[in-house]
């Protein structure tokens, strides 16, 4: 099949991709932030509340009944689609930020006391970094830190010694926001389950690119966001294995999280709905399904064959503009690209960008620690998903070129 083909073919059913910026073609190279939305993620949300919308789990008549069977349907599509061994260890959240939230609160409530370390790394997002802190602050626990090098790879030769009896958990990224870094976290875990440190893994940038297999991975907590993998913000998933969340008291109380209510006494539902609180975002769940059932139709190995070669791609051109140092040679990198360019401040050159029709983000990144270990303000970001083609790099590389003509015409 004709790679370029099939990919301007798909692009079709993102119908965002079609956006003029400033009278040129949008190449849309912010997917870290957020992915684009399939037409038929659209679609769901639309016939949800045109023709299903009821609140779920509480009601008899047929619109109810109806919300739950796809609100539940959806969770066992997440389920298969990450792998796990049962739909009860799926618990919907808002994303990636309120899963790391809900474990740093239940787990640390329940297993962390004053003295203990949390593990996390020093390119965590600040999702995966200030829950943590609020907990040590909280308990007088202390965060420890993997080292990583130059290139933005973890300095893993002394993880034994940070894996100390007082450590409670490990939070790490699977892949980082900031450099690309794909970390290799079945290494991790497989070294602190050595210890029976439990691993929470932070896959926000990951699902958009790797086929994740929880079990395979065999963590312990893994966190993502749908509106990072093709489906509608304000839905997210914290998987746990159903053996640390029996074990974890609820993070948030009210409505169907409870068995039998009384003012003396509360005991609480079964998994997941022990941590499912109110009334969840159930058009954004089941539209995250249909987001599912859409992108595992698509020829997967040709999509990942794609993005590994405009990735390649995307770094030799930009490494050939004169004055643009890459942030980050990790050994293995999936994608984004960070980089600066001498002279211009990343906010410039993502304002120059747009003008020429590139959406790439600027700034830190929510990754201060890291931008710090860098000696950066922050950084210019590309970031990539299967529908992205050779004319959005080409973009790119005009716009960065045209952004150092006007700043070498002012200097
Ligand atoms: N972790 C990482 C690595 C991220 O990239 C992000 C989003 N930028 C988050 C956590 C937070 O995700 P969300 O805002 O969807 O909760």
């Amino acid at each position: 099949m004709d790679t370029n083909r099939y990919i301007e073919d798909l692009r079709f059913n993102f119908p965002a991709l079609n956006t003029k910026v400033n009278g040129y073609r949008l190449a849309y190279l912010d997917n870290a932030a957020t992915t684009q939305k399939p037409q038929q993620v659209m679609d769901s949300l639309n016939k949800y509340y045109t023709s299903s919308n009821a609140n779920v789990h509480r009601g008899v008549h047929f619109l109810s009944e109806s919300a739950s069977e796809a609100y539940e349907q959806a969770r066992n599509k997440i389920q298969k689609f990450i792998n796990a061994e049962h739909s009860a260890e799926c618990i919907f959240t808002r994303g990636t930020t309120e899963a790391i939230n809900l474990v740093a609160t239940s787990f640390g409530q329940q297993f962390i006391q004053a003295g203990d370390e949390i593990l996390i790394s020093l390119m965590e997002h600040h999702s995966n970094i200030v829950p943590w802190k609020l907990l040590c602050e909280r308990t007088g626990a202390k965060l420890s830190i993997i080292p990583i090098d130059q290139n933005g790879d973890l300095e893993l030769d002394n993880l034994a010694e940070l894996l100390k009896p007082n450590t409670k958990i490990v939070a790490i990224t699977h892949v980082s926001n900031s450099l690309g870094t794909l970390n290799p976290i079945k290494q991790i875990i497989s070294q602190a389950h050595a210890l029976n440190i439990p691993v929470l893994i932070d896959g926000a940038q990951a699902a958009a690119h790797l086929k994740i297999d929880v079990q395979d991975l065999d963590c312990d907590f893994y966190a993502m966001s749908a509106h990072k993998c093709f489906g509608p913000m304000g839905v997210g998933l914290l998987y746990g294995k159903k053996q640390w969340l029996e074990q974890m008291p609820p993070y948030q109380g009210g409505g169907d999280m409870i068995l039998q209510v009384t003012f003396d006494k509360v005991t609480y539902n079964e998994l997941p709905y022990k941590f499912e609180a109110g009334t969840p975002s159930v058009a954004d769940a089941i539209a995250w399904g249909a987001a599912i059932d859409y992108y595992l139709k698509l020829d997967l190995a040709l999509l990942a064959r794609h993005e590994h070669e405009l990735y390649f791609c995307a770094l030799s051109e930009l490494q050939t503009i004169p004055g643009l140092k890459i942030i980050g040679n990790a050994k293995n990198r999936i994608g984004l690209i960070s980089f600066t360019l001498d002279g211009i401040h990343p906010h410039d050159i993502g304002t120059i960008a747009n003008q020429y029709g590139v959406a790439i983000r600027t700034g830190h990144h929510c990754t201060m620690p890291l931008m710090n270990f860098y000696n950066i303000p922050g950084t210019a970001r590309a970031s990539f998903a299967f529908y992205n083609n050779y004319a959005d790099i080409d973009q790119l590389c005009d716009s960065l070129t045209k952004a150092q003509q006007l700043f070498n015409k002012r200097a």
